[in-house]
């Protein structure tokens, strides 16, 4: 079968060139590096513009499925933008992320409003925008997506997230009754919310289920499980409620290579377990077949997105490691040390038969923990140099930090030779753009 983005270390378009040096998107890094400073991110268009095509070709047998980028990955007006050309509507998580579409002047009719705790200011903006869905998460948020609609005078199309009781880990998952989970309905809870709808909520219209079984998933079979899970609960809904809801939002969560040892499905295996899956539970519960969302996050974006960095100093503990420090580190990417994710890298300019050495790639912010990759062999560093690190582009910049007010870096986006900026990098202006200082504090002078 065929062979996805998703499934590789390097972006598309990452070549060695004829002097040596990395290019990307048919940009030599260097010339990159020299053009926009370092830290950078890099985003390689024809990777994300790929895989958003294997997402749809995936499903190109079954007509019903709308994608649904999920923004948290990484979120700027360009990236809406590019995804939005692709077909995909999106999986937004907060006013910031609604308000950056509509900003990039696209609509959110298409798109699904998610989160465990959003805001009454957040469900207006949504319904005043006329969001496609919104997933309902809690009895809390019911009451007030039903108040917000009312008082805007319109009906919103609801989801009702649920915990399927299907947990997945990377490398095993567990099923249980109950999920001891922060997000969704209890499948305890749904007939309570169902009847909440029926009888007291007439601003709501319930169109189906939604849930989302983690994230970096290499096994497809909790696609297959999840979505049977989600049809048993329909069939049960309309034997009980005499209502077949016709739609099913079955989350992310296809993961990524980030290293030699990751071994991700490619989107056509996800993609034939969901639609079997459909067929198979469809049949077996004696349903209409659903319309399905996808919201595919890191996937999209993971990997056509590396960071460029500046080597600085270095440490060689006697008799221990030796310490190659670069000029981001956990602020840009706190990856590795908010879960030990283990990535990998290369140094950009390598002469032939380099000597090459075992380091550990810090980062330059005061925490010990703050290590990018360790113990990699590479050619050997120096200050100055270029190190490239792959599979950064989903959950860096959107996680990213001003923490030692370090300034957040510039993203570029590559395309044949061309390289445009898609967000700026941060200046001490901006950096200090909120602060205030009262009045009180200048009397002291
Ligand atoms: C995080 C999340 C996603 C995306 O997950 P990825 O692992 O990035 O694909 C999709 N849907 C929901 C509800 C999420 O919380």
């Amino acid at each position: 079968m065929k062979n996805t983005p998703n499934q590789n270390i390097k972006p598309l378009t990452l070549n060695r060139n004829s002097d040596f040096c990395l290019e990307i998107g048919g940009c030599d890094m260097q010339n990159l590096a020299a053009k926009f400073g370092t830290p950078l991110y890099i985003y390689d268009e024809q990777t994300i513009r790929q895989i958003a095509k294997d997402y749809k070709n995936a499903f190109n047998n079954y007509p019903k499925v709308n994608m649904m980028y999920a923004s948290k990955a990484f979120m700027v007006q360009s990236v809406a933008k590019l995804l939005d050309s692709e077909g995909f509507g999106f999986d937004l998580v907060s006013g910031g992320e609604i308000y950056t579409v509509l900003s990039a002047g696209l609509s959110i009719e298409k798109s699904v409003f998610n989160g465990s705790n959003k805001n009454y200011d957040e469900i207006l903006l949504a319904i005043e925008n006329n969001i496609g869905r919104i997933s309902v998460d809690n009895f809390i948020e019911m009451a007030m997506v039903d108040l917000a609609a009312k008082s805007l005078d319109k009906k919103v199309n609801i989801l009702l997230r649920i915990t399927p009781g299907i947990e997945c880990h990377t490398h095993e998952y567990i099923q249980t009754g109950h999920l001891d989970s922060k997000f969704g309905f209890d499948l305890t809870q749904i007939d309570e919310a169902i009847e909440l709808i029926n009888d007291e909520y007439e601003n709501l219209v319930l169109k189906g289920l939604h849930a989302h079984i983690g994230s970096q998933i290499f096994e497809t079979k909790v696609y297959y499980d999840e979505i049977e899970v989600l049809l048993k609960e329909i069939r049960r809904i309309k034997d009980k409620y005499d209502i077949e809801l016709s739609e099913i939002n079955i989350g992310g969560g296809l993961g990524i290579k980030y290293n030699q040892d990751d071994t991700p499905p490619s989107i056509y295996e996800m993609a034939d377990v969901i639609l079997k899956s459909i067929e198979d539970n469809t049949r077996k519960y004696g349903l209409e077949k659903p319309l399905i969302y996808i919201e595919p996050g890191r996937s999209i974006v993971g990997t056509s997105g590396v960071t460029l960095y500046t080597v600085g100093s270095s440490k060689q503990v006697p008799n221990g490691r030796k310490y190659v420090a670069v000029d981001g580190g956990m602020a840009d990417n706190p990856r590795p040390s908010m879960y030990q994710a283990v990535y990998t890298a290369d140094k950009v300019e390598e002469e032939k038969c380099e000597e090459k050495e075992t380091v550990t790639i810090a980062g330059r912010f005061c925490e010990s923990g703050d290590i990018l990759i360790k113990d990699i062999t590479l050619p050997k560093l120096n200050a100055g140099d270029l190190l490239c690190v792959y599979n950064t582009g989903a959950y860096g910049y959107s996680m990213s930090s001003n923490y030692n007010r370090v300034l957040k870096p510039a993203a570029v986006l590559v395309n044949n030779g061309q390289a445009d900026i898609i967000v700026e990098r941060e200046t001490y202006e901006h950096l200090v753009s909120l602060d205030k200082i009262p009045e009180r504090l200048n009397r002291y002078e």
